[in-house]
């Protein structure tokens, strides 16, 4: 029962007018609309002209039938005219009602409380929902500190500020830390990434948290974290099924060089003396195997980059970049981003800050159509009782590798 209407808007940074679709009636039940709502996605344009992206100021009306919640935000605040403000309720209100089935109108709805700013408003959903201010003040403070400890230069003052803050290095605080590396490594910004990675045990032992929950976590994120060669090599060794096998190697792809293969058929002679032929027979087998599927994933990744170099130009040379990536949601994938973030960085050292923008603004559209499809596909699949993810907590990213130096 979303409803779209337009609006005239001004581009702030080129000035140009165009017409923007704005929703001012976010039904609070529509798991998909609220998560939009909640992380700021929804009423944002951008400007046909200049690309620029801003978000759009209007009053919004949101109502959560079952909790019976009815607020209302006209922005301006007390800078608007008591009539002004009245009128613009009114009219909201007024279009919700006329648009509910008879037995769905109560009087709440006309009588919906007022917000001066969105964020209370935000406060006041959440805690509807059992999230409370409390438990939203730990997530920033946690933030706060992950975002303290990343910036740190030295290994001993890490070391210092890990020791004071131990008690809050808990399994959740791995969960976010891995978590922003993933999301770090998706967006662009690999450096993060892999210095998150880097600080990690550092952290782990300091919090004294068993190294299986650092593994549990690495799971359920669908993370592999290779820490060196024979790292990668036990692990090729121990990989419980094809399926994994496969993912090692595609992980690990950059360590399988003239060293790593040195060293297996060292490892191979060294069975052979000891009379374990057995043994060497096995590592002759798996050498033989990571050769094969490495030039197996080695073809797939050249397609891959084709396809991705193919998508990239579409989606340049289109007047709708937009509709060009939703109509290619399964073509967006890791080497997408990789070759994206790669022309990024190009355009900006290139000293063409434009580009760079663009590819920056696509990879955006991309990352959060790819959430409001991972949404849509939750909100599917998952009963009616779903709690929502709070804001911007946790985002539903790509399934991504890190393989260590
Ligand atoms: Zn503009």
């Amino acid at each position: 029962m979303a409803v779209q209407q337009v609006t005239p808007t001004i581009c702030p940074s080129c000035h140009t007018q165009f017409n923007a679709p704005i929703q001012s009636l976010i039904d609070g039940q529509n798991q998909h609309v609220k998560m939009a709502f909640l992380q700021g996605r929804i009423n944002i344009a951008q400007c046909p002209q200049c690309r620029n992206i801003s978000s759009i100021q209007t009053s919004i009306l949101y109502y959560d039938l079952e909790k019976e919640l009815a607020l209302v935000y006209v922005p301006g605040g007390l800078n608007v005219a008591i009539e002004a403000q009245e009128k613009a309720i009114g009219d909201l209100t007024n279009t919700l009602f006329n648009q509910l089935e008879p037995k769905k109108r109560k009087l709440y709805i006309l009588n919906p409380k007022q917000f001066l700013k969105l964020e209370t408003m935000f406060d006041t959903i959440l805690e509807a929902d059992g999230i409370t201010k409390e438990i939203r003040q730990t997530q920033e403070d946690r933030l706060k500190l992950l975002q303290d400890l990343a910036t740190i230069k030295t290994p001993s003052e890490l070391k210092t500020k890990a020791e004071e803050h131990k008690e809050e290095l808990d399994r959740t605080f791995f969960e976010v830390l891995t978590n922003m590396a993933q999301v770090a490594n998706v967006e662009g910004n690999p450096q993060l990434a892999q210095h998150l990675i880097t600080i990690r045990p550092l952290l782990a032992e300091i919090s004294g948290i068993d190294s299986t929950v650092i593994d549990d976590v690495d799971a359920k994120l669908g993370l592999i974290i290779l820490k060196d060669k024979p790292d990668l090599l036990k692990r090729l060794r121990e990989a419980r099924n094809e399926q994994m096998f496969v993912e090692l190697i595609a992980t690990g792809h950059a360590m399988l060089d003239y060293e790593f293969f040195q060293d297996i058929t060292k490892q191979i002679d060294g069975a052979t003396d000891q009379g374990n032929h057995k043994q060497a027979a096995e590592l002759k087998e798996l050498r033989t195997k990571i050769l094969e599927t490495k030039s197996v994933i080695e073809e797939e990744n050249k397609k891959a980059f084709e396809a991705a170099s193919d998508l990239l130009q579409k989606i340049f040379q289109s007047s709708n970049p937009q509709q060009v990536l939703s109509e290619n949601l399964d073509k967006i994938n890791q080497p997408f981003f990789s070759l994206l973030s790669a022309q990024a960085q190009q355009a900006q050292q290139q000293n063409q800050p434009e580009a760079a923008q663009a590819m920056e603004v696509v990879m955006h559209m991309a990352m959060s159509m790819l959430q409001e499809r991972a949404a849509q596909e939750a909100q599917q699949s998952a009963s009616e009782t779903t709690t929502p993810e709070p804001p911007p907590a946790k985002k539903p990213t790509p399934k991504i590798h890190i393989a260590g130096a």
